[in-house]
């Protein structure tokens, strides 16, 4: 049994960025969310493709030790196909096509060793095969994503899965869109109201938030000078975060925490290189030194101020604003 079980879309892209255009492009939620997650913990992967899926698609789950035993292979189907461009904001993808093809009949039934798994995450796909995959596992703890096309196509279907999983990771302008709310803390408020205990929200170079009914937290982005395709991004944020409490095995207050610094760290990575080129060649010490960095670049305290203040009363304070 793994610890980590992914479902979600395993693609083909075809991507545009200012920088350089690649037509076949392995990609896909759960490959990327996969492949993050690998460095920390033991993953497998929920989801279909078909014939035109190559040996050499396959070969990063096998080098990253992916458990593929719940990826079926349609014969004679089509791997679920996603354009997309972008523009010098690199925080929005504009979608220019979108193939299910053999997602469109994918009707997942896991094995018995799946159902086991005590962390599960939700990657982007139709929220109703999300809700399938989530009655079938007995997990401790279950995240998702979405998109703005099932918010636009699926929204009950949608609220419906939010209502049951732990954890929210989309994008401001998703939680924007979703909530039908402008303001990203009140947004953030009205999705808690839907069911999950946490919600991550990602602001791409700007970093990521963590909302809880009573706790706020914020980290800026690692900062980049070649994001060269953002594709993924979310994807490998949430990765680096579940992988984390994979392997830590608690949801304390600061493991959550840390997730978010992991999952920021493991996204700068991804968004160096087409696909999870740059990724895949990741070694533990890279991730070390960018830690290191992080915390650096984020720390401050009060000891030598003149006016020195305890962390609990600051703490306090964030919550007060909150609950409001
Ligand atoms: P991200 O940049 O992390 O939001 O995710 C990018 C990946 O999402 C791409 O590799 C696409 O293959 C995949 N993707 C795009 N649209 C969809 C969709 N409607 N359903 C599932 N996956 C999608």
């Amino acid at each position: 049994m793994s610890s980590l079980l992914a479902v979600g879309s395993v693609a083909i892209d075809s991507i545009k960025t200012p920088f350089g255009s690649r037509d076949r492009s392995l990609g896909g939620s759960a490959t990327h969310f996969s492949v993050s997650a690998s460095f920390f913990t033991d993953v497998a992967v929920v989801g279909v493709i078909g014939e035109d899926f190559t040996a050499e698609d396959e070969s990063v789950f096998h080098e990253r030790e992916i458990n593929t035993n719940d990826l079926q292979r349609v014969p004679g189907g089509k791997t679920f196909f996603w354009a997309g461009e972008y523009g010098f904001d690199l925080n929005t993808a504009h979608t220019l096509d979108t193939q299910l093809n053999v997602f469109g009949d994918f009707n997942p039934k896991l094995s018995d060793e799946a159902k086991k798994s005590p962390y599960l995450f939700l990657g982007n796909i139709q929220p109703t095969l999300q809700r399938e995959v989530r009655s079938q596992v007995d997990a401790r703890f279950v995240a998702m994503d979405t998109m703005n096309l099932w918010i636009d196509i699926a929204r009950d279907e949608l609220i419906k899965t939010i209502g049951v999983v732990d954890a929210l990771i989309i994008n401001d302008a998703e939680a924007r869109q979703l909530a039908q709310e402008p303001n990203l803390i009140k947004a953030a408020k009205a999705i808690l109201e839907m069911g999950p205990k946490m919600l991550l929200i990602k602001r791409g170079e700007y970093g990521a938030a963590l909302f809880t009914r009573d706790t706020y937290f914020a980290t800026p982005a690692f900062p980049l000078e070649n994001v060269f395709d953002p594709t993924g991004a979310g994807d490998s944020f949430a990765g680096g975060f579940m992988g984390y409490l994979a392997q830590t095995g608690n949801l304390e207050d600061m493991t959550v925490r840390r997730g978010i610094i992991y999952g920021s760290i493991m996204a700068s990575f991804n968004v160096e290189e087409f696909s999870c080129d740059r990724l895949r060649r990741v070694k533990q010490e890279d991730i070390q030194n960018r830690l290191d960095q992080f915390n650096e670049f984020t720390y401050f305290d009060f000891e030598d101020s003149p006016n020195p203040r305890k962390r609990s009363a600051r703490k306090v304070a964030t919550t007060a604003a909150l609950a409001k």
